[in-house]
C-alpha cells in the first residue's frame, strides 16, 4: 500500500481556519495528496490503506522548538558528568522514540551534547531508531561565564566578534540549522543572572550575520529586557523564554514589527513546582521570573508578537514525550486552544523556517500529522492524554 486515506475525519488544519468536518485526506509519497470532503475524494483502491477516524480530528504534527533531547528531565538539571557519552546517546533515542509517539513530529534541539546529537540524527535518518524531525542548533554560543563550567558538552565559549564568527562556523560545519546565542544569562547556571545581559550587539550581530547567510536561523536565549532588545537589533529571529519582556516595549514592538518569534517555554516553570527537588539556586531565579514571564507573554500575544510553541524539555520534570503540556499552560496565559494549536503548527513551522514543508494541513505538504480522540478546541488537555492519541503520522507513515 503505497497511500493512506483518512476517512470522516475532522481537520484542524493549522492555518487558522475553522475546523472541517467529515473530511477525507489523502497521503501519498510521504506528502499530502488530497484533501476534499468525504465521499468527493478519487482514490486508487487497490493502492490505499483506508482508515476511518469518526469522531477524530487531525491536525499537523505538532513543533516543539526548543528542547535539549540530551538532558533527561531529572532534578539535576543538567547531564552528570560521570554519566558516558554512550549512554547519553542511547538515552536520546529512548527520548526521541517517546517525543514522536507523543505526536511531536519536529523537534529543535538548542542545546546537545559534545555534538551527539548529529549522530542521533543520523541514526534516526539510518533507521537505527525512530525519533521526530530534528532540527539542530549543536552547541550554544555563550561568553566567558560559569554557564560553560555548569554545562560543558553544551556550551561552546566565545568572546568578542573573530571568536563568535568562529564558534557559528564550527556548528554549522556540523551540521546545524541554527545558531544559538545566550544574550542574558541563565536560570539554570550557578552564577549566572537571567535578568543581565551577556552578548553584546556586535557579538550577537556576528552570529545572525553567519545564520542568515547559509540562510539558517538565529535563536537568542533571553530573559532580561535589555538582552532581549539588544538580540532583536542584532537580528535574532526567534527570542527563547522572553521572561521579563514585560520590562521592555520598545521590544515588544519591535518583535511586532520584524515579526520575531517569542518561543516561552512555560513548561520550564514546572520545575518551580518542584522547588524541594532541584537545585536552590535555579528554584529561587525559577520562581522570582514566574510571574513575569506570564505577563510578558499576554503582552507579547496582545502587541501581536508571534508566538511559537517550545518547551525546554529536558530540564527538571519536564519529560520529553511530555511536550503538548505546553498548550494547556499557553491557554492559560491567554491564548486561546485554537491559537495554542497555531503556535504549535504553522507558527513553529516559521520560526524555523520549515514552513514550505510542514506545518499545516494543506495539498503539497509533507503528511507530518497527529490524529486525536475527540475536539481539542473544546478541551485542549486532550494533546497531552496518551489515550486521545490514536495515530502518529511522520512523512506519510504511520509511526504510532
Ligand atoms: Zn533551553
Amino acid at each position: 500500500m503505497s497511500s493512506l486515506l483518512f476517512q470522516h475525519v475532522s481537520i484542524i488544519d493549522g492555518t487558522g481556519n475553522a475546523p472541517q468536518a467529515d473530511m477525507a485526506v489523502l497521503v501519498s509519497d510521504g506528502r499530502i495528496a488530497a484533501i476534499e470532503k468525504h465521499g468527493l475524494l478519487a482514490y486508487n483502491e487497490q493502492e490505499t490503506e483506508p482508515y476511518d477516524l469518526n469522531g477524530m480530528t487531525l491536525l499537523p504534527g505538532l513543533i516543539d522548538c526548543h528542547v535539549h533531547i540530551l538532558m533527561d528531565g531529572g532534578p539535576e538539571g543538567r547531564i552528570k558528568p560521570e554519566e558516558s557519552l554512550g549512554l547519553c546517546l542511547l538515552r536520546a533515542a529512548y527520548h526521541a522514540r517517546c517525543t514522536l509517539e507523543a505526536g511531536i513530529t519536529t523537534v529543535r534541539d538548542l542545546g546537545g551534547q559534545a555534538h551527539l546529537e548529529f549522530a542521533l540524527r543520523e541514526a534516526i535518518a539510518a533507521g537505527y531508531c525512530s525519533g521526530p524531525r530534528l532540527v539542530l542548533a549543536g552547541k550554544l554560543l555563550s561568553m566567558t561565564s560559569a554557564g560553560t563550567e555548569a554545562f560543558a558538552g553544551m556550551y561552546r565559549e566565545a568572546d568578542g566578534a573573530d571568536e563568535v564568527r568562529k564558534a557559528a562556523r564550527e556548528q554549522l560545519k556540523a551540521g546545524a540549522d541554527v545558531i544559538k546565542v545566550m544574550a542574558t544569562g541563565a536560570v539554570m547556571t550557578p552564577g549566572e543572572e537571567p535578568g543581565a545581559s551577556q552578548y553584546s550587539l556586535a557579538e550577537m550581530q556576528v552570529a545572525a550575520e553567519e545564520a542568515h547567510k547559509r540562510g539558517r536561523k538565529m535563536a537568542a536565549h533571553a530573559h532580561g529586557a535589555a538582552g532581549i532588545l539588544t538580540a532583536v537589533q542584532a537580528g535574532a529571529d526567534t527570542i527563547e523564554h522572553g521572561s521579563l519582556l514585560c520590562d521592555s516595549p520598545e521590544a515588544i514592538s519591535l518583535m511586532a514589527e520584524r515579526g520575531v518569534f517569542l518561543v516561552p517555554t512555560l513548561a520550564a516553570g514546572i520545575m518551580s513546582q518542584h522547588a524541594e527537588d532541584i537545585p536552590a539556586f535555579m528554584a529561587e531565579k525559577d520562581q522570582r521570573l514566574l510571574e513575569a514571564h506570564q505577563r510578558s507573554v499576554r503582552l507579547a500575544l496582545a502587541a501581536g508578537v508571534p508566538i511559537a510553541m517550545g518547551t525546554d524539555a529536558g530540564v527538571p520534570f519536564v519529560k520529553h514525550g511530555d511536550n503538548a503540556i505546553e498548550l494547556p499552560l499557553m491557554v492559560n496565559v491567554g491564548l486561546t486552544p485554537m491559537q495554542a494549536i497555531i503556535a504549535s503548527t504553522r507558527n513553529a513551522a516559521r520560526a524555523l523556517g520549515l514552513e514550505s514543508e510542514i506545518g499545516t494541513i494543506e495539498v503539497g505538504k509533507r503528511a507530518d500529522l497527529l490524529i486525536l480522540e475527540g475536539d481539542p478546541l473544546e478541551d485542549i488537555e486532550i494533546v497531552t492524554r496518551k489515550e486521545c492519541i490514536r495515530m502518529v503520522v511522520l512523512d506519510g507513515k504511520v509511526v504510532a
